[in-house]
């Protein structure tokens, strides 16, 4: 692109620069072409986010829900009717193909529509009292400013699932997305403005994560911030939170598994498979990076998945025909390959793949050959880290039992799936896996937006996305009792 076109932040509803007048590029990982220029901000931009949001909150708490979710729904409909140039310019910006970049546009939408519809629900409890003549209930609150930081690989997915709930529980915001991806989220604020939400109550500021992601969660005026990207990062986002006592939200990252039984649909457990390890190039907190398969059906799975890995297209997202894109930056890109050297020294058998593609059709993107290690060893650094590219480990196992065991294994518990034919022992799969999603006959990844989403052990700290769940995470309880016996009646006293 010769004039890649320059995009402002969001700040009391104004279109505005970073204070600092500085700015980045936003490039896309399958060219190396510029997609714009987005400001660099900084704490001082920051702090008018914070200070426009903690404004707007006084006015916006008070707004019925059901009227703060008619511009959710106006929203969501503008993103429907958009879904296609969305789609596309999400493809430019990360690389993952067209058909998936539609997919993160319908997230957005789901979610829109769900959270839309809790404007008339968002339930509490009425329940009874335990003295006479007194009432007893819980409402949700706001819980005031929040501030959301979110990662590149669903650009406007993972936005959507924190903004969708947080407006309509009667928050305001500030959001931070990624470097490596700003304009989906910019696409998605600038929808949210036009639908009509007033002036402050969403705020986008761009940037890097130690500059204008650390202030933002540094901020004494934010109430709460959710964080998605890695377990490092979430850290040390949950230690500045502690100081001030915030309400902390962490979605980190995964290492998952697809249990392969010897009495598996094959043909069904392969296609789940590459779907599982492969899709958005391995770049998903879900994606299936350990495949761990029966003895009795190991060699027959691992040669054609081979085989089957082996033939994906790789290439650029615009083309129809590519099944693959690139990788999101050079950092990963160099990641991948020090996995796959990791791999090699530690005796995994390369069994496809392990190369970058640098011949003519893949110049000047961060291309890598679709990896599948093979005969490894559970303990092993490429079957424990998150790898977040498209390498698959598979690991052979006796029975259920040592699958599970390899399946804990790890460190992270976000996704886990089994492809059996036995009832039974998906049940005891269900129930024995530690993590937050499961799955039967069905890989790792395709999470729908009406049930919570999150992880255990280090892929987070027990609070969930998306479904009611999330309504749980954005408002605050507050218990009321009124007392209409005109006495004074003590609880667990007067019985
Ligand atoms: P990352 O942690 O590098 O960055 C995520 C976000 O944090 C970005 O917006 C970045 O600018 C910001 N950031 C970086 N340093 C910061 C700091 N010191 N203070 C505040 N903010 C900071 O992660 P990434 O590379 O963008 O995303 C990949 C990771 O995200 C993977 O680990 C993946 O598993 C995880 N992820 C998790 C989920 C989930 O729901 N569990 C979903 C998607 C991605």
């Amino acid at each position: 692109m010769d004039n890649p076109k320059i995009y402002k932040n969001l700040v009391r509803g104004e279109w505005v620069a970073a204070q600092n007048g500085e700015v980045f590029e936003n490039r896309n990982p399958a060219t190396g072409e510029v997609v714009g220029i987005f400001p660099r901000s900084d704490a001082q931009d920051i702090t008018s986010a914070v200070e426009a949001a903690a404004k707007a909150y006084d006015q916006w708490r008070l707004v019925p829900a059901p009227r703060r979710a008619e511009i959710l729904f106006r929203a969501v409909q503008m993103l429907g009717e958009r879904k296609e140039s969305l789609a596309e310019d999400m493809t430019l910006e990360m690389g993952k193909i067209l058909l998936e970049s539609r997919g993160d546009v319908q997230e957005a939408i789901d979610m829109g529509y769900f959270m839309a519809g809790e404007g008339r629900r968002l339930h509490g409890e009425t329940t009874p009292a335990e003295l006479p003549n007194k009432f007893a209930m819980s409402v949700r609150m706001p819980v005031g400013v929040c501030g959301f930081i979110t990662p590149w690989n669903f650009p406007m997915a993972i936005p959507s699932w924190k903004i969708f709930p947080a407006l309509v529980c009667g928050n305001t915001v500030v959001i931070k997305p990624a470097e490596d991806a700003p304009l989906s989220c910019h696409h998605f604020i600038q929808i949210l403005a036009e639908a009509g939400l007033p002036p402050g109550v969403i705020n986008l500021v761009t940037g890097f994560g130690e500059e204008a992601g650390a202030a933002l969660v540094a901020h004494p005026g934010v109430r709460l911030i959710s964080f998605t990207g890695s377990t490092a990062v979430g850290r040390q986002v949950a230690e500045a939170c502690a100081t001030h006592l915030k309400r902390c939200h962490l979605e980190l990252g995964g290492k998952n598994v697809i249990i392969v039984l010897e009495d598996a649909d094959l043909d069904l457990a392969l296609e789940g498979a590459l779907w599982g390890a492969f899709g958005t190039t391995g770049q998903r907190c879900t994606a299936a990076s350990r495949l761990v398969v029966h003895k009795k059906v190991y060699d027959e799975f691992l040669d054609r998945l081979v085989e089957q890995a082996q033939a994906l297209r790789i290439g650029n997202g615009l083309d129809p025909t590519v099944q693959m894109g690139p990788l999101i930056n050079r950092d990963q890109f160099q990641k991948v390959q020090q996995y796959v050297q990791i791999g090699l020294q530690e005796d995994a058998r390369l069994a496809c793949g392990g190369h970058p593609l640098e011949d003519a059709e893949h110049t000047g993107g961060f291309f890598h050959e679709a990896t599948v290690f093979a005969g490894v060893d559970s303990k092993m650094r490429i079957a424990q880290e998150e790898i977040f590219g498209p390498v698959v480990s598979v690991i052979r196992c006796d029975d259920l039992e040592s699958a599970i065991e390899i399946g804990n294994s790890v460190a992270y518990g976000l996704s886990a799936s089994i492809y059996t034919r036995d009832i039974h022992r998906a049940f005891v799969a269900m129930r024995e896996m530690n993590t937050g999603i499961f799955y039967v006959n069905a890989p790792t990844i395709g999470a729908e937006i009406h049930l919570p989403f999150g992880g255990t052990k280090a892929t987070g700290n027990g609070s969930r996305e998306a479904g009611t769940a999330a309504l749980d995470t954005y408002s605050e309880w507050k218990a009321i009792y009124i007392d209409y016996s005109g006495r004074l009646q003590r609880a667990q006293i007067d019985l």
